[in-house]
C-alpha cells in the first residue's frame, strides 16, 4: 500500500498545480491512494481566498478520477484560530462528508513561520515550543469527531530563520510534545509525518525518530504520511525514509481513511 495523505492543488490558495497533474504524477509513481487536503483557513491573515468554498471544492473533486489511484476527499483545516471562530470551523467541517481531515496550525499569534518576525528574539527550541502549544490550544477546541490526524508538528522548520539545522528534536519542547500526544492518543487520533521538512535537509538525517519514539511510549500506534506537495515533483517525497524512521521508532501502523474511519496498514 503506497499512499500520500497530504497534497494540494490549485483548489488551494497557494498552489498553481492542476489537480489532474497531481493525479498523473501519483499514477506514474505507482501509488495506490492519494488524499487531497486543500487548505481551509478561516479569518486567515493572508486573505479570504484561503477560506475555501467547500461546495466548489466538492464539485471540482467530483470531476477527478483515475483508473489506477484511489482518490480521497480530504481537507487541511487551520486550527490556529481565536476561540470564537471554532464553531464556524466546525460548521464548515460538518457540512461535507470527508474521508480525512488533517488539523494543522500555520501561525502562532497570527504570525507565520515564513515571516522572519516569527523567530525574532526566539531560539529555535522556543519557536517550536510556542508552535506546538498553539497546536494543542487549537486542537483542544475542535470536536474530536471532526479531525483524524494532526499535521506537521515540525512546521516551523520550513520557515525563515538563520539556523542551518532547523530540525525539531524532542528535547526542544518535551513538555509541549508530551501534552499534545497525551491529549490526542487517547482520542484515537494520530500525528502526521510530513516530509516537506526533508526538502531542505542537505546532508542531515531526516528528523522525527526521537519524537516518534516518545509518541510510541505514550501509546501512539499509528501515523499518517504526507508530502505536503503543492507541485507534482514532491508527491510521496522520501516516503521510504519516513517509513523507515517511523518503523525504527516503533510505530506499528500507518493509516488511510475512509469516511473518517482509519484503515490500518502495518509498517
Ligand atoms: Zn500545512
Ligand atoms: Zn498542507
Amino acid at each position: 500500500m503506497r499512499c500520500d495523505y497530504h497534497l494540494h492543488s490549485s483548489i488551494s490558495a497557494d498552489s498553481p498545480t492542476d489537480p489532474f497533474m497531481q493525479i498523473r504524477r501519483a499514477e506514474a509513481l505507482g501509488l495506490d491512494e492519494i488524499c487531497f487536503t486543500e487548505h481551509l483557513e478561516l479569518h486567515f491573515y493572508r486573505g479570504e481566498d484561503w477560506h475555501l468554498n467547500l461546495q466548489d471544492y466538492k464539485e471540482r473533486f467530483a470531476q477527478l478520477s483515475s483508473g489506477k489511484v484511489k482518490i480521497k476527499f480530504g481537507i487541511e483545516a487551520g486550527i490556529a484560530l481565536k476561540p470564537e471562530h471554532f464553531p464556524e470551523l466546525e460548521n464548515e467541517l460538518r457540512s461535507m462528508s470527508w474521508d480525512f481531515v488533517l488539523a494543522s496550525a500555520h501561525t502562532v499569534d497570527n504570525v507565520d513561520p515564513f515571516d522572519p518576525a516569527f523567530f525574532a528574539g526566539k531560539t529555535l527550541p522556543q519557536a517550536f515550543k510556542d508552535y506546538i502549544s498553539t497546536i494543542l490550544t487549537g486542537i483542544k477546541q475542535l470536536d474530536p469527531d471532526l479531525y483524524c490526524s494532526v499535521g506537521h508538528i515540525d512546521f516551523p522548520a520550513k520557515g525563515v530563520h538563520s539556523e542551518r539545522d532547523s530540525r525539531l528534536f524532542y528535547r526542544y519542547a518535551p513538555d509541549e510534545i508530551d501534552a499534545l500526544f497525551k491529549y490526542i492518543i487517547p482520542l484515537g487520533k494520530c500525528i502526521e509525518v510530513n516530509t516537506a521538512t526533508y526538502r531542505s535537509l542537505g546532508q542531515l538525517d531526516p528528523p522525527g525518530e526521537d519524537w516518534l519514539r516518545r509518541y510510541v511510549e505514550l501509546g501512539g500506534e499509528f501515523v499518517t504520511f504526507g508530502s505536503d506537495a503543492h507541485s507534482p515533483e514532491y508527491i510521496a517525497y522520501r516516503f521510504d525514509d519516513a517509513m523507515e524512521i517511523a518503523r525504527r521508532a516503533g510505530v506499528k501502523y500507518y493509516a488511510t481513511f475512509d469516511q473518517m474511519v482509519p484503515v490500518f496498514h502495518r509498517l
